[in-house]
């Protein structure tokens, strides 16, 4: 769907009036409004949120879809129902993705996540001098990219304390050597917070555990989410059963792409299966 759509978008872009066959969101002069030509600037421009705006009507409005400005702008990509007004969205002029580089990340990297090829990144006139030299922090405008990955969070079930974080299999089970289950699933894939609660600890844990999340969620019970690619949360943050935390990845001392999952009772580890339904979904 995304990648089709992005062939529609492969017309050369022209700043200013585009004909617009979408009559519910006109501009002033009966054309689409389509932000200005990125060159040479960053390769987006800004855009302030107004009383009445959606993510929909936004990416209809620069013909858009909802994902691109997800993947544009990492606060949505948390979580699309946050939308202020007042806040700053950044458009793209195409289809795509803003990719912020990572310590040790290759252009083939970036491509392979997005689903796109090193040379369409390249080609991209805003990103040339970055690629050049691609640093850590710098950010990459990815024509036609998009995530695979679009894997809705568990259910929760009757019953159950929590649902679970994420589909996956368990390559390991609790025992008094490994108080923990290891869930694991393809790189990359979302993980979700088990159960309403505030986030106590985000960030790396120096005991292996590599990025991790952990969340408070009040009765002294907590959930640890380690081995993560990075958190996606902030320490103090407020977080809601199934909201997104985080992506599996293989940080901190860890064999593969999975999540060390452990329920912690008065800071005592527990065997985490009875407080989640029966078997992990796939
Ligand atoms: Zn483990």
């Amino acid at each position: 769907m995304v990648a089709a759509l992005a062939l529609t978008f492969a017309a050369p872009m022209i700043a200013g009036a585009y004909p617009c066959d979408i009559d519910w969101d006109m501009g002033e002069r009966g054309f689409c409004v389509r932000p200005p030509t990125p060159e040479p600037g960053p390769g987006w421009f800004t855009y302030t949120v107004k009383a009445g705006d959606t993510l929909w009507s936004i990416a209809a409005r620069y013909q858009l879809d909802v994902d691109t400005l997800r993947y544009s702008n990492p606060a949505l990509m948390r979580n699309p129902d946050r939308l202020a007004i007042g806040e700053q969205v950044r458009i793209l002029p195409i289809l795509g993705a803003i990719h912020r580089v990572k310590q040790g990340e290759s252009l083939e990297d970036i491509a392979q996540r997005w689903n796109v090829t090193p040379e369409e990144i390249r080609n991209y006139p805003a990103n040339r001098a970055r690629v050049r030299r691609l640093k850590s922090g710098d950010e990459l405008v990815i024509p036609g990219g998009y995530l695979e990955l679009n894997i809705p969070p568990p259910a929760p079930s009757p019953g159950s304390t929590f649902a679970w974080p994420l589909r996956g299999w368990i390559t390991q089970g609790y025992s008094a050597k490994h108080r923990a289950l290891d869930i694991a699933t393809a790189y990359a894939a979302p993980v979700y917070a088990v159960g309403d609660g505030v986030v106590a600890r985000a960030g790396w844990l120096f005991t292996g555990y590599g990025y991790s999340v952990i969340i408070n969620h009040g009765n002294g019970l907590q959930t640890l989410y380690s081995h993560m690619k990075g958190p996606l949360v902030r320490v103090g943050a407020r977080v809601k059963r199934g909201q997104m935390i985080g992506q599996v990845g293989s940080t901190g001392r860890s064999t593969g792409p999975h999540v060390h999952f452990e329920v912690r009772k008065n800071n005592v580890r527990v065997d985490p299966t009875p407080y989640l339904p029966p078997p992990p979904p796939r």
